[in-house]
């Protein structure tokens, strides 16, 4: 028979540069058993597991579990490593960066090739999307490294990084991570998924080779334990990390009250929102691409298609047509769509999963066609005839599995797109601009794709809403995530509040006092719902007033007034500057009494409080409409509209100091961003706030959006922390309480800003700028793509 014939009747392809030799020859160099790199150096492989090959179920290598004594070991040679890394100049750190994107390339086969080995992705998708944006993330961050100085003037490193990341992108989510540390001068200690070491291991090499000096990268590889050992560290000044909600969780409680820095890129359950005009072929392709992109082992992946019901009978034939086409198979085959699961467990988790939305109700779709014999392959699967609450709807299935649901307006859409504790990433299919662009803003996720998905750049940031974690990674603002204000070394404890406390006494002391200041909720003033006052006393002990002792109740209602005030989000920025200009201008007009308000509280002349809050009010006025987005032109045909969205309701709690100005210098710059507000002014001096209502009133500002209530500071900020209608809570309070602050925030994942105990001189007017204004918003990446 000749070659041709043979070729055909066997099918067998020809050796291909996608071949297992060279990874497998680098392994058996290694024989096949890795200890750390730590401090330059490869240690002695511990207690170690095996990391297989999940299209085969054959062991590929020896990791080694790290034990806290490693990490302890790696984060001293970070430390050590700090030094002279940060003192480098930006163009120093940039060439070894750029090096490193050089060898990447240089070696960017074998770097696919055993990506695929150990983690089962189709060799396309490791080939042609993973290792060539590890390469691009480590040239773009090697400009930022030069030009940090003067982007970033007044910013320097954490110091030392703890870095732990899924298994689902080895390499890319190593290169998000190192890529932007090193750049801004951090050293780090980094551990890849138990699943999944080997390009991280290879990377070390890499690191090694281009001759980056010792301890300024260390891969400690392990499992959830050694993940737990670098988050407990206290030597470690920053934690960013990528993986489950869950994880994310138990590492915000974990850190709280420990200053260290926190990112958290977690879960999520994207939205893919398909209308009637949409171009149905051309959203069938993208949907494979959402969905069956690694299996579905993506965090971003487009899990829920909601398809408008005119379409939906089409659509949804022809979709199922496009997944006989799929084809599932050996990852190293180059014309396989569809690789393998990460391990047995998942698959298991999977059909778990499915079993329960089946007993639901959920109808399965899966086309026809074996599995291959062995290794953890599933076949791609359509679940129709669900309700939001099916199981498959709610949970983040990581694996090859779609939902479908319908929808009719475009208001249900966003309805249905936003039910969801997640807040990754949506894609909406219209070709109709105008409606793609209405939708985009009103849907909870960090990054939107117009008629398009999956799309990444290092140039632009990502990252989540609400469960789905808070940083971002890319672009400026990820940059901005491994940096921190230079000041903040010098903040000092805040001295004991001056002013005395409430005596024990008898409550019916301050009777003579024919009024009692209310709280502020919903643009009205209402009676404390637990019936008690608080005494308010000067320095001296002298009673000047008495306020409503707010409780839980009074909390949930401000909330409900602020969440109902959230179109204050949509307010032109125009708009929304006049009335921070006309609160600050009647506030003026009425200063004398506020300046002798805050003399009668704290004994101290109020007259330059009064007119710093004022200056403070105009200053952010003034940002309403300047603090704004960038646009991106990412390496494909789009453009990246970063958006600055405020983060929704916030709950602030004032500090002790500073009766007016306390308050006012944190709510100017929320609600100049569009947030609406829940104040808890300072509990021994609340008496200025109560006496802004009248400001409030006479100054336009929408019912809802300034909520006051007075009380026990601590206690408010509790229940606040714990209520997953705040989106954002600031603490101005001492450690322990800030440390409850963070604690209590993790049931929703609500960003925080806490004082831990120091003094933020709030008069300062560093406080004038984007230092709050960044903590009071969030970036939104919406991709556009161009094109005829
Ligand atoms: P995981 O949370 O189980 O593990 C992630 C990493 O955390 C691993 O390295 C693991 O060893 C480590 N770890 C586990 N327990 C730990 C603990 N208690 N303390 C510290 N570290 C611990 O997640 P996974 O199964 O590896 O990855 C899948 C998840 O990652 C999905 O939820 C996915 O959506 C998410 N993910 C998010 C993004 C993003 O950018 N938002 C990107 C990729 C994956």
């Amino acid at each position: 028979m000749n070659k041709i014939a043979q070729i055909f009747k066997t099918l067998d392809y020809g050796p291909a540069p996608e071949g297992p030799e060279q990874a497998n020859a680098w392994l058996d160099a290694h024989d096949r058993k890795f200890g750390h790199f730590i401090d330059g150096q490869w240690t002695k492989p511990g207690k170690t597991f095996s990391s297989d090959n999940p299209a085969t179920g054959e062991s590929l290598a020896q990791i080694t579990d790290g034990t806290a004594e490693d990490v302890d070991a790696a984060v001293k040679a970070a430390r050590g490593a700090f030094k002279g890394w940060s003192a480098l100049s930006g163009y120093e750190r940039g060439k070894y960066l750029y090096a490193i994107a050089r060898a990447v390339q240089k070696h960017s086969r074998l770097f696919a090739v055993l990506e695929t080995m150990d983690n089962g992705k189709p060799i396309r998708e490791s080939r042609d999307i993973d290792i060539p944006l590890v390469a691009r993330h480590f040239y773009h961050h090697a400009g930022w490294a030069q030009h940090l100085n003067r982007e970033f003037p007044d910013a320097v490193p954490y110091g030392v990084c703890g870095q732990i990341i899924p298994w689902n992108f080895p390499l890319l989510m190593l290169a998000w991570k190192i890529a932007p540390a090193l750049a801004a001068g951090n050293t780090v200690i980094l551990k890849p998924a138990e699943f999944t070491s080997l390009t991280a291991l290879l990377f070390a090499e890499i690191c090694e080779r281009v001759g980056l000096p010792k301890g300024v990268v260390n891969i400690v590889t392990g499992e959830g334990g050694t993940g737990q050992a670098i988050t407990a560290h206290a030597g470690i000044d920053k934690i960013a990390f990528t993986g489950s909600t869950d994880v994310g969780k138990a590492i915000r409680a974990v850190t709280a009250g420990t200053g260290k820095g926190l990112s958290l890129e977690l879960g999520g359950k994207s939205p893919y929102i398909v209308f009637e005009d949409a171009d149905i072929d051309s959203a069938i392709e993208g949907l494979i691409d959402a969905i069956w992109f690694n299996q579905g082992q993506v965090c971003c992946a487009g899990s829920r298609l909601l398809v408008q019901e005119s379409i939906e009978t089409r659509f949804i034939t022809k979709l199922k047509k496009r997944m006989e086409t799929l084809r599932v198979g050996d990852p190293l085959d180059k014309s396989i769509d569809i690789g393998a699961m990460i391990a047995p467990i998942q698959v298991e988790r999977i059909k778990d999963l499915m079993k329960r939305g089946v007993a639901e109700g959920a109808e399965v779709y899966e086309p026809d066609g074996a599995l291959p014999a062995k290794g953890c392959f599933l076949k791609p699967a359509l679940v129709t005839n669900v309700s939001p609450a099916n199981t498959l709807v709610a949970e983040e299935i990581f694996g090859p599995v779609l939902v479908a649901m319908s929808f009719r307006t475009p208001e249900e859409a966003v309805q249905l797109a936003n039910n969801t504790k997640y807040g990754l990433a949506a894609t909406i299919w219209s070709e109709n601009i105008n409606l793609a662009l209405d939708i985009a803003p009103q849907i909870k996720a960090g990054v939107v794709w117009i008629n398009g998905t999956n799309n990444f750049d290092a140039a632009v940031g990502f990252g989540g809403y609400k469960e789905s974690g808070f940083g971002r990674e890319g672009g400026r603002e990820g940059m901005s995530a491994y940096l921190k204000p230079a000041w903040e070394k010098d903040l000092r404890p805040a001295p004991a509040a001056k002013v005395a406390e409430a005596k024990a006494g008898n409550p019916l002391d301050a009777s003579h006092l024919d009024q009692t200041a209310k709280m502020y909720i919903g643009g009205k003033q209402s009676r404390p719902d637990s019936g008690y006052s608080r005494a308010v006393l000067d320095n001296s002990g002298k009673l000047v007033g008495e306020v409503g002792d707010g409780n839980r109740k009074d909390i949930r209602n401000a909330v409900e007034a602020a969440r109902a005030a959230l179109g204050w989000a949509s307010t032109p920025a125009h708009t929304r500057a006049q009335i921070l200009y006309f609160l600050a201008e009647n506030l003026d007009y009425r200063r004398d009494e506020f300046a002798a308000r805050i003399k009668a509280q704290t004994g101290h002349d109020g007259a330059e409080e009064v007119a710093l809050s004022v200056e403070r009010l105009f200053a952010f006025a003034g940002w309403a409409d300047k603090y704004d987005g960038a646009v991106h032109n990412p390496p494909l045909r789009a453009v990246a509209a970063a958006m600055i969205e405020p983060l929704g309701v916030m709950g602030i709690v004032a500090p002790p100091s500073r009766p007016l100005l306390g308050s006012i210098a944190l709510i100017a710059p929320a609600l100049a961003m569009g947030n609406t507000v829940v104040l808890v002014p300072s509990a021994q001096s609340p008496l200025s706030l109560t006496d802004l209502y009248q400001v409030i009133e006479t100054s336009d500002v929408p019912n809802g959006v300034i909520n006051i209530v007075t009380g026990d500071s601590v206690s408010l900020a509790k229940t606040l922390a714990e209520h997953d209608g705040v989106d954002g809570l600031w603490f101005a309070g001492n450690a322990e309480a800030s440390t409850m602050v963070e604690k209590a925030s993790t049931s929703n994942l609500k960003q925080t800003w806490t004082s831990r105990g120091l003094y933020y001189d709030l008069a300062d007017r560093r406080f004038e700028g984007d230092y709050f204004l960044g903590k009071a918003t969030q970036v939104k990446n919406v991709w556009i793509p161009y094109g005829a």
